[in-house]
């Protein structure tokens, strides 16, 4: 096993990984901003070092300083959590010149998955079902590409090849706006990721995001971890995610579980995955795959009693995967509600001093979050302040567990979302399942 690792991130899921590396008896060092002195992994760690002042770009995304608190603590492995650098190829190249160990894929398959275009072809190539679209990116001939847009059928989504986070994306309903629209999104992009190709696909109307988790190791072993939904979402961001996925058969999960194991095989991939698909009329489409932890991960963890992060640390350190595929097992049902820092309905962040804080427990009830009474949310990054994950034998007594748990929990002092997911608990339709990714923007009329 790896004997120290860097936390090379801040908030919940440092304190995740913190409590991780302890369970397998992995020395942690934290980093921190000055502005985090207070978080609570940092006063839990091993070491803690300051590794700039507040702002994320001369802190948590400051490869240097990172490089150097390793150096300096000694440290073997670092774990980049999710956002800040966890899915910047140089960033993991920069970390294993180094000496260190990268506590991720490698960074010739981020480099790959972080180019959209270069990702679908891989996809393509390995069998896994794709949004009908150009083959790779466009060219500059109008004729082209209008015939291009004829052949798909519109509406039609123009997209980025080094768009995320929602950006780099630009929905075109007919022919006679096409061109305009793939010149604008190609000067934004140039703008805005220096890489100016963009590619078409069939933009679908009412998909919902459904993703698969997958673990591999360094021996070619793969595995997945079967579904999430993550449909309900504000602004491209999951608001609310779950697993398994309702209406979602063994059958189609063993299928298309069975095609994103492939691709990690073919691509040589190593560590944890997820690969996002949109799904509409009981199918799957790929849409991309993220190189790294994700936010929503304790719901998988719910069902099938596996640890994800440990898995990590395991990988990294190269020993095989824990399980097989026939170990696993979904076991119930899992919900978790993103907490954040902000007024339910403005959606306005909304930091400050937190003067309470009282946690829900109980059967199936998990809490993952730093937050304690005097704690201080700075106003510097995310706002997410904790995930409340609840499990029950279906998925009734999940959101039914959730319902309550939401009025259990208290926090005061600054203003949260946990008003607006108690409300979705009660809400028919989420309670039927199998909402789109469009529904909650419109339950809020925000489209
Ligand atoms: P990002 O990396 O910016 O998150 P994605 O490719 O994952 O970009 O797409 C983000 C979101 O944009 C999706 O979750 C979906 O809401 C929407 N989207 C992307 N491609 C399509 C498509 N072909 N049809 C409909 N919606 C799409």
């Amino acid at each position: 096993m790896l004997n120290k690792v860097l936390i090379a991130n801040r908030g919940e899921i440092a304190l995740r990984i913190l409590r991780a590396c302890r369970e397998l008896g992995i020395k942690t060092v934290a980093v921190h901003s000055s502005a985090d002195r207070d978080l609570k992994h940092v006063r839990l760690a091993d070491e803690s070092v300051c590794i700039g002042p507040p702002k994320s770009t001369d802190s948590y995304l400051n490869i240097p300083a990172l490089i150097a608190a390793a150096e300096v603590t000694d440290a073997v492995g670092i774990h980049p959590g999710y956002g800040f650098l966890s899915e910047n190829a140089n960033f993991a190249e920069i970390v294993e010149q180094n000496g260190f160990v990268f506590i991720g894929p490698r960074p010739d398959n981020i480099r790959m998955m972080g180019d959209k275009v270069t990702a679908k072809d891989t996809m393509k190539k390995a069998g896994v079902p794709c949004v009908p679209g150009s083959d790779g990116a466009l060219g500059d001939d109008g004729e082209t590409n209008l015939r291009l847009g004829r052949e798909i059928g519109y509406p039609v989504i123009i997209k980025a090849a080094g768009g995320g986070g929602g950006r780099g994306m630009r929905v075109v309903h007919t022919e006679a706006h096409l061109l305009n629209a793939i010149e604008m999104t190609r000067a934004e992009a140039k703008a805005a990721f220096n890489n100016d190709q963009v590619y078409m696909e069939k933009f679908l109307e009412h998909p919902r995001h459904i993703e698969i988790q997958v673990l591999a190791d360094e021996h070619g072993n793969a595995i997945h971890l079967g579904e999430r939904d993550c449909s309900m979402q504000r602004r491209h961001q999951k608001v609310i995610e779950e697993a398994p996925a309702p209406g979602i058969t063994q059958a189609q999960r063993d299928e298309i579980g069975a095609l994103c194991v492939k691709a990690c095989q073919d691509m040589r991939y190593r560590g944890a995955g997820t690969f996002e698909f949109l799904y509409e009329d009981g199918r799957f489409y790929f849409i991309e795959m993220n190189t790294r932890v994700q936010v929503e991960h304790p719901v998988t963890e719910m069902v099938t009693g596996l640890d994800i992060v440990k898995e990590q640390l395991r990988i990294a350190a190269g020993l095989p995967l824990s399980v097989t595929q026939e170990d696993v097992r979904l076991r119930g049902h899992a919900v978790e509600c993103r907490i954040n820092a902000e007024d339910p309905r403005s959606f306005v962040p909304s930091p400050g001093k937190i003067t309470a804080w009282h946690a829900p427990g109980g059967p199936g009830v998990r809490v993952d979050s730093h937050i304690y009474s005097g704690y201080s949310v700075p106003p510097y990054y995310d706002s997410m302040i904790a995930k409340l994950i609840c499990h029950g034998d279906d998925r009734a007594t999940a959101l039914a567990r959730m319902a309550g748990a939401l009025q259990e929990l208290v926090v005061e002092g600054i203003k949260t979302n946990a008003p607006l997911h108690a409300e979705l608990m009660a809400d028919a339709a989420f309670q039927a399942g199998g909402t789109d990714i469009h529904y909650l923007q419109k339950k809020l009329g925000l489209s």
